[in-house]
């Protein structure tokens, strides 16, 4: 049986990470996915005039799932917000309904050097995972703007989440942890927000159904805290769109580089988008240079939530480890001593070490 995978290479980096995550796969499962090459974000607007045409929507509604490089870049940032590249993104997040966004952040033992913590710290490493409401909250409520009687103007967004979005993303985090180490931190603003204070309630209910695993609850501002003085401490952390928007960013950068970092968006079906974390790198694209290890982690994630492939996953990352002890860094964790490889020389290293 071959998988139908719709391909969003999208713009800067995006097609040389994607073509390098794409010879990745083809080594650990060769033959098991039929490629479809979807056109969105700014190669979009340049060819059809919208970010994300209906055909190019009803491929990735029709595949088996979505491999996503990045889009946008400097050449689209003056067009009005419905024109911008990063549209076609909301778009398939909301067509395909990927409500829970899964970013792991993982120090690997290998580049605790990278880490901006203290060494007491980076040597403890830290292997965690935010999930991330993605379709409610602030983001998507009632926004606007109105004058009051003395004409001045007020902006207002709404936070809204209703007990049937919070039970979903709940499972998700639930579900995972019974494959990880069984603790769940939810973060809220419970002392302040009347929507965290559902939050926290259904947490609990749903928590019920999973007496195994730890949860406890943690407040936004202590999150941000704890996430720099001891990140070890977590293992699963589920939160809204917006907490969880800003946590993951923190998250990432603990790791070293945002170009290490792989994320699943995943619906109640099978379809998912897979992506690295990062955007399209404008600076540096070109170039050849880019590290696409975000990448083929996200490929890795694909192969062990959408297909069940978790001995290919595992091979990935495992190849992926060998090597960066190797010492194959690309410029952005590049140590002093070492030269730097570029996109498609790491992606032959990583590829020796699956054969
Ligand atoms: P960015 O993530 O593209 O880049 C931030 C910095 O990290 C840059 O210096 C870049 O060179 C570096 N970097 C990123 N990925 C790297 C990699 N794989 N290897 C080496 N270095 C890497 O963020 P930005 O500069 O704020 O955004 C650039 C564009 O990307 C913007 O148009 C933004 O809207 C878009 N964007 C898209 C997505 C997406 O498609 N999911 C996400 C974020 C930003």
């Amino acid at each position: 049986m071959k998988y139908n995978l719709a391909v969003i290479e999208g713009d800067g980096i995006g097609p040389e990470i994607v073509r390098a995550a794409i010879r990745v796969l083809e080594q650990v499962a060769p033959g098991k996915f039929n490629y479809q090459q979807v056109i969105a974000g700014g190669r979009s607007i340049d060819q059809h005039g919208v970010p994300l045409t209906d055909e190019a929507l009803a491929t990735c509604k029709n595949s088996d799932s979505v491999l996503l490089g990045a889009v946008g870049g400097p050449k689209w940032d003056t067009l009005p917000g419905h024109l911008r590249p990063e549209r076609a993104l909301l778009g398939i997040r909301k067509e395909l309904g990927l409500f829970a966004n899964i970013r792991p952040a993982r120090l690997y033992p290998v580049l605790k050097d990278a880490c901006p913590l203290r060494k007491e710290t980076a040597d403890k490493g830290f292997d965690m995972v935010i999930v991330r409401e993605l379709t409610g909250g602030i983001y998507y409520g009632e926004r606007g703007r109105k004058q009051d009687s003395d004409g001045n103007t007020i902006a207002f967004d709404t936070e809204t989440y209703n007990q049937t979005e919070i039970d979903r993303i709940a499972k998700v985090a639930f579900e995972l942890a019974g494959k990880r180490r069984r603790k769940v931190c939810s973060i809220d603003k419970a002392n302040v927000l009347e929507s965290s204070r559902l939050w926290r309630e259904r947490v609990h209910v749903v928590a019920k159904d999973y007496p195994d695993i730890e949860l406890i609850d943690m407040l936004v501002d202590n999150a941000a805290m704890q996430l720099v003085k001891n990140p070890a401490q977590f293992d699963v952390i589920v939160t809204s769109n917006m907490f969880g928007d800003i946590l993951s960013d923190e998250a990432s950068q603990l790791t070293g580089s945002i170009g290490l970092l792989p994320s699943a968006s995943l619906s109640s079906g099978r379809c998912g988008m897979y992506e690295p974390i990062h955007g399209s790198a404008p600076d540096i694209a070109g170039k050849g240079i880019a590290n696409p290890i975000a990448t083929i982690v996200s490929v890795a994630m694909m192969l062990r939530y959408a297909f069940d492939m978790n001995d290919e996953a595992d091979r990935i990352e495992q190849a992926i480890e060998k090597t960066l002890q190797k010492g194959c860094r690309t410029i952005d964790i590049l140590d002093n001593d070492t030269q730097p490889l570029g996109t498609n020389a790491i992606t032959d290293a990583i590829i020796a070490e699956l054969a």
